[in-house]
């Protein structure tokens, strides 16, 4: 089932959104070689606490984590660990929530770690681009194979392996809602889109082949060829405005 907001209910999940997004600024910005994903993690739960909020993530179906982090041929859900150590030229991949007043944001970002390659910067132009051309699609009177469409045919247009997997997900009083929002699709197909529809809207986008395995703890997917892997999303809310971007600060 579909949950539209209201406006008073578009107004209480912004905070969220917006204490999301300011974690993941901070994450991007605290991140440096030689820390531990588990350090990384420990300031964003602790910067989200700080804000009267709680780590979404922390608990979700088990997961140990406040975040998400995802390094290089990780493509999601890497759990925390103090034996992880990120280097110079990483790609790091963090996703986070946060949740108050009953309403939680769902936000992702690939940073780089000081210096990295040329491809490795494309991907993450080109997913992070991706991301925002889907966004464009999230209008009332769409469809989410629009949106879908937008995202593949970009990526794959520039040689790119779009994960079919994992999807984007309603979001608001809990993490993942209906509908499915998958980063491929076809236009004028799916779910018609409506206001107050809140999707969380993540293109996972390999720079080999799409294909990807889950490892033995259960959580972290890999890219199956060990090309790297990005991820970003937002929270996006549909208007009679068009697009509302919850999660951008
Ligand atoms: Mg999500």
């Amino acid at each position: 089932m579909i949950v539209l907001k209201t406006e008073r209910e578009l107004k209480l999940m912004l905070e969220a959104c917006r204490i999301s997004a300011e974690a993941l600024k901070m994450a991007g910005e605290a991140l440096e070689p030689g820390m531990t994903t588990a350090q990384l993690d420990s300031l964003i739960r602790k910067f989200i606490k700080s804000k009267g909020a709680t780590p979404t993530f922390l608990n979700y179906n088990g997961f140990p984590g406040s975040a998400c982090i995802s390094l290089n041929d990780e493509v999601i859900h890497g759990i925390p660990s103090h034996k992880r150590v990120i280097s110079e030229g990483d790609l790091v991949s963090v996703d986070l929530g946060a949740c108050i007043n009953g309403y939680t944001g769902d936000t992702a970002a690939t940073f780089a770690v000081g210096q990295i390659s040329p491809e490795a910067k494309r991907l993450c132009d080109t997913t992070r681009e991706s991301l925002y051309e889907g966004i464009r699609c999230a209008v009332v009177g769409g469809r989410l194979g629009d949106i879908g469409h937008a995202i593949a045919s970009y990526c794959e247009q520039r040689g790119y392996g779009v994960v079919r997997e994992y999807t984007g997900h309603g979001v608001g009083r809990t993490l993942h809602e209906d509908p499915a929002v998958p980063n491929y699709g076809t236009p004028g197909r799916g779910v018609r889109l409506l206001p107050g529809m809140t999707i969380a809207i993540e293109p996972m986008i390999n720079q080999g082949s799409a294909a990807i395995k889950t490892m033995s703890d259960g959580w972290m997917v890999k890219t199956t060829d060990g090309k790297l892997s990005a991820h970003f999303e937002h929270t996006v809310a549909i208007t009679r405005d068009g697009p509302l971007i919850m999660t951008q600060l």
